[in-house]
């Protein structure tokens, strides 16, 4: 409030940026109103096109397929691999066309889709790679921070991210060609950052644009979440640990199955899921936790059923991403979570197996 500049690009915005950059060694980092924006920002900087292909995972958020079909792409929906909801490396070189553009991996729950692999194809056949990283704060790939990989990354800061500021974001970009364009559309399609710096005497509409700056209340709630996220993190972890060590008799019997961490993978502890035999387990341990209000969900519906693109898919079977929507079940995980609270919940989820 001192500053008394409380509109975007303040210092505490830029602040931000230039932390997030520092500690995970982004190219360029500009905050946004959300990863959605962001992901919309990418989708324009790429240049998509009506007709173009991207290929991208059924079982995502739904942000993840509307900001390239708001730009007219046809979308080609790639199914999880069978042991984790990420994108099947091994089932993305089949869908790749003259048209396709870009492929789209978002790294679920915060753990690393497989990148060499992923990569190699995108260089290989010249396709851009766009990294959804809403999930992946402070998460790595063979020590290589998640959002690095990709021509652009975008995070989330919505409240149910590992650290958030309500709703908020940011667009990470490692193709330092798309840094310019990037900061115009962010400003509306204005050159407004070109004139604040001196290199132009007015500014003007110069592209198609939109307005992905937060302000600086936003951003100051988020930059004291930033200096605290060694600390979220730890506390997150053990949490996750936990939960793990003590269900993890149910995994060795085969009544579910634990998450999946590859080695090439650090865990940033974002979601716990565990994944049922059958969607009527999974339904009825929903109901057998909240009998002692706890609240665990299940998470995304796959998008090629969905209302809106189900008459657009290719009509392709996705399996894992159709197990994944009916089977996956979250558990409760937020900071404040107590062990003692994490070791009830596992207590009545092997009470309901028993
Ligand atoms: C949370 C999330 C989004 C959307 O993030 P917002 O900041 O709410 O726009 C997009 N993709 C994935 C995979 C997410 O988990």
């Amino acid at each position: 409030m001192d500053s008394k500049v409380l509109t975007g690009d303040a210092d505490v915005t830029i602040r931000c940026e230039r932390l997030l950059e520092s500690k995970y060694k982004f190219k360029k980092v500009f905050l946004t109103n959300s990863c959605t924006n962001a992901l919309e920002m990418a989708a324009m900087l790429i240049d998509i096109q009506p007709g173009d292909e991207v290929i991208l995972p059924s079982y995502t958020f739904v942000s993840t397929s509307n900001a390239f079909a708001l730009r007219g792409a046809k979308l080609i929906f790639a199914d999880s691999k069978p042991d984790h909801p990420n994108i099947d490396e091994e089932q993305i070189e089949k869908l790749i066309s003259s048209k396709t553009k870009a492929i789209v991996i978002v790294h679920y729950a915060g753990i690393a889709c497989n990148m060499d692999a992923i990569i190699r194809l995108a260089k290989k056949n010249k396709i851009r790679l766009i990294e959804d990283a809403a999930q992946c704060i402070d998460s790595f790939y063979d020590q290589k921070a998640l959002g690095t990989f990709g021509d652009i990354a975008c995070f989330s800061f919505h409240e149910t991210k590992n650290i958030h500021c309500g709703e908020g974001g940011f667009i990470a970009i490692n193709d330092a060609s798309l840094i310019e364009r990037a900061d115009v559309l962010r400003n509306k399609g204005t050159n407004r950052s070109a004139f604040f710096s001196g290199q132009v005497k007015k500014y003007e509409w110069v592209d198609l644009g939109f307005s992905a700056i937060p302000s600086a209340i936003t951003s100051s709630f988020l930059y004291a979440q930033l200096l605290d996220i060694d600390k979220v993190q730890l506390k997150r972890k053990k949490i996750w640990d936990r939960y793990f060590n003590n269900i993890s008799g149910l995994n060795r019997s085969g009544k579910v199955k634990l998450p999946f961490v590859p080695a090439y993978a650090s865990n940033n502890a974002h979601i716990f899921y565990l994944v049922c035999n059958d969607k009527r387990e999974r339904d009825e341990l929903i109901v057998h936790l909240k009998k002692d209000e706890i609240q665990a969900v299940f998470h995304y519906q796959s998008l090629h059923k969905s209302p809106y693109y189900l008459d657009k898919h290719d009509g392709r079977i996705l399996p894992n991403a159709d197990r994944y929507s009916e089977c996956l079940l979250r558990l409760p995980l937020f900071y404040d979570l107590n062990f003692k609270d994490v070791d009830f919940i596992s207590q009545k989820i092997i009470e309901f197996y028993k």
